[in-house]
Order: C-alpha cells, then structure tokens, then sequence
C-alpha cells in the first residue's frame, strides 16, 4: 500500500518529536512519520534503499521495527532519489518546501 499523497492536507500530526512530527487518521491505518520527507511506516519494507541513496542522510533505521525514519528531514535538498528507489512508494517528499533549482544545485548545473 503506498502512502497517502495527501496527507499533508487530510491526517493529523498526533506526535511532535524533536526530530519530526508523526501523522495519523482515524480513515486509514497506520503512521505516517515526517512532514518534508514523509514514510508511511507500514509500507516500508526495511530494504535500506533510501538510506544508502540520500545525498544528506536524512534516513535512519529502527532496527526493533526494520523500517526507516526521516530523522534528519530538515536536510533534505528534495533531489527526489529516495521516493525513485523506494519499491513499495512509502516515501513522499515535499517538493513544494525547496526551490525550483535544488536539484540543479546538486548536478552543478547553476
Ligand atoms: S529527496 Fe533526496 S535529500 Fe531528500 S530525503 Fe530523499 S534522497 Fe534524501
Ligand atoms: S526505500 Fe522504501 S521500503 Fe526501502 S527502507 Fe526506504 S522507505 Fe522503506
């Protein structure tokens, strides 16, 4: 099942870490960890595909659950690497939150 693209606008931040906030819904199971880097944790298989892809190691692993968490969200630079890796879609990315030419920063291409 991949997670709900709308999120953002349709679940309710139940938690707020100090890392991240954690999202719920009383019409669809499970969490949804992370506001800028978003992985619906059911739909994370554990495969560690996001984690070895990330530029900025934004992923970090809970090992009693084997699926990942974006601990470190807020150094994202929406390359988008990790929602084209991740075989079950369990990531949604915010791309709206960076500017237009992230990515072209990242390829050297400005
Ligand atoms: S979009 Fe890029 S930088 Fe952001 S979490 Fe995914 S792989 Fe990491
Ligand atoms: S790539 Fe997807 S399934 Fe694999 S660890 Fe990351 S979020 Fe989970």
């Amino acid at each position: 099942m991949p997670i709900d693209r709308t999120y953002r606008d349709t679940w309710n931040v139940d938690v707020k870490t100090k890392s991240y906030d954690i999202w719920i819904a009383k019409h669809a199971e499970g969490e949804i960890h992370g506001s800028i880097v978003g992985i619906h944790l059911e739909s994370c298989i554990g495969c560690m595909k996001c984690v070895n892809a990330c530029p900025t190691s934004v992923f970090t692993i809970l090992r009693e659950d084997m699926v990942v968490v974006p601990t470190n969200e807020r150094d994202c630079i929406f390359c988008m690497i990790c929602e084209m890796v991740c075989p079950t879609e369990a990531i949604c990315v915010d791309k709206h939150v960076g500017s237009d030419d992230t990515l072209d920063s990242l390829l050297g291409n400005v």
